[in-house]
């Protein structure tokens, strides 16, 4: 088991990510690992070789999070529970597909925010899904 060093322990405190979320890959080969973490469900993993700059820790695609934090929470809202929403114009007749916590204030935020030059959102449908992100 490799350990991680006192650097990367601060980097996930500081990205909330807990260590026991972080796949022991290092000592895979490289093809592998991503494979491996999704048939575990992990997420990060120290990973088999150094990104350029000498980082460890890697998300399941195999980006760099500690070289591009952005990515964690791409990846955290890819795999969060979320609401999918179908909401719909009469006026325009067009649908959008969007996700969100609260998917009633996110309609209401499309009409105030007068989204795609459209007041008349409205719900058309919303269901609660496990990894948003995937659907
Ligand atoms: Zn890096």
């Amino acid at each position: 088991m490799a350990e991680l060093t006192e650097h990367e322990l601060h980097f996930l405190y500081t990205q909330r990510i807990d260590e026991s979320a972080v796949m022991d890959c290092s000592w895979m080969r490289s093809h592998g690992y991503k494979r491996e973490m999704e048939q575990e469900g992990y997420l990060w993993c120290i990973a088999p070789k150094s990104c350029y700059a000498g980082h460890r820790l890697r998300s399941r695609a195999g980006h760099c999070i500690q070289c591009d934090t952005a990515r964690i929470a791409f990846v955290k809202r890819h795999y969060d529970r979320a609401y999918i929403y179908i909401a719909g114009s009469l006026e325009l007749k067009v649908v959008k597909i969007g996700n969100a916590i609260w998917p009633e204030r996110g309609v209401a935020a499309l009409n105030s925010r007068y989204y795609g030059g459209i007041t008349d959102w409205v719900m058309l449908y919303h269901a609660k899904y496990e990894e948003a992100g995937k659907i």
